[in-house]
């Protein structure tokens, strides 16, 4: 537990037990070490995370509590595998959510993960260990097999209790509405208000389903280098980039992704820096791929995502 803590203090991802499946944690406070669970899991795209509180009081930190139903909830199946989807506040990163501006909460019951969280005292971000598309480990010899050589660290609590993954919920009009099926049943969740059958999560999760995915205002179209692009005059054009480049100064705004050229620091930045040229209402947001390798696939998909809409 005391390596745990020093490779989450240190940005770094690590294997943790909870009661429903192993999680891959990081910090959910930074942005690169959030990329690093991405990276490791091989995602070709950002999905949102569900981010586990140290402590219920955490809660008003990273969200807003916009109606009674959350505290019963919490305070009926808290620690517990009953993940809340509620607004998320500007101390979450957008790659935790992948844009959305809501996040999914939850405290882990697993008495290991809880001394962690508790010690650690930041909310950790932590989807199924496991890699792209492969059922969620429920056994830490599963994470191993998954994920063995490409994390410093698995911390084995042997098999997990519930072995299925947690019930995700939101509140809807003061009805709660069931994203995911989990070990906290309908019946349960009844007793607190009424409830209504959402869409599945994998549904949700899909590419662009998201009800609110973030996408730019402004049109984007993407490109495979920013060199070529010319005779935008008289447009308020702005440009991405992976990194800084005298192309880059000739458009009308400009922002890039990584000063030194890093793929994780790219898609640390990537939301954040869409959200800065689109705040600023150009006619045009041109956007040059990155190298499709690692992280990098993600983050094009990402572009060529918001580029379709
Ligand atoms: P995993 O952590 O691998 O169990 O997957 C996380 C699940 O939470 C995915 O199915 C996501 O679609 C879902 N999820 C995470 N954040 C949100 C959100 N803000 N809104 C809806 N679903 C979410
Ligand atoms: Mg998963």
């Amino acid at each position: 537990m005391a390596r745990a803590l020093e490779l989450l203090d240190a940005g770094q991802v690590v294997a943790l037990p909870t009661e429903t499946v192993y999680g891959l944690a990081a910090d959910a406070l930074n942005p690169e070490a959030v990329a690093r669970i991405f990276e490791a899991k091989e995602r070709p795209r950002f999905d949102p995370l569900i981010v586990h509180l140290p402590e219920q009081k955490a809660l008003d930190h990273v969200s807003k509590i916009e109606t009674e139903i959350v505290p019963q909830l919490t305070q009926a199946f808290w620690p517990g595998p009953l993940t809340i989807v509620l607004r998320k506040r500007d101390t979450i990163p957008d790659i935790v959510t992948a844009g959305l501006e809501t996040v999914a909460i939850r405290m882990s019951a697993n008495p290991i993960f809880m001394k962690i969280a508790a010690k650690f005292g930041r909310p950790i971000a932590a989807p199924s260990a496991n890699r792209f598309g492969q059922i969620s480990p429920t056994r830490a010899s599963h994470v191993f097999d998954e994920l063995g050589g490409r994390i410093a660290l698995i911390v084995d609590g042997g098999p997990t209790q519930h072995g299925i993954e947690s019930t995700i919920v939101r509140i809807v009009n003061g009805s709660i509405e069931i994203l995911r099926n989990g070990p906290i049943t309908a019946e349960k969740l009844a007793q607190f208000a009424p409830i209504v059958k959402g869409r599945s999560s994998d549904t949700v999760a899909a590419p662009g389903q998201l009800p609110s995915h973030y996408a730019p205002h402004a049109k984007l179209v993407v490109v495979a280098t920013l060199e070529n692009v010319l005779g935008w005059s008289g447009k308020r054009i702005a440009a991405l980039s992976f990194r800084d480049s005298t192309a880059l100064h000739r458009f009308w705004t400009r922002a890039y992704l990584s000063e030194r050229g890093d793929l994780r620091e790219a898609a640390a930045n990537l939301f954040q820096k869409l959200r800065q040229l689109d705040r600023q209402n150009p006619d045009l947001i041109v956007a040059e791929l990155v190298p499709e390798e690692g992280i990098g696939a993600a983050i094009n998909e990402r572009l060529r995502r918001a580029a379709v809409k």
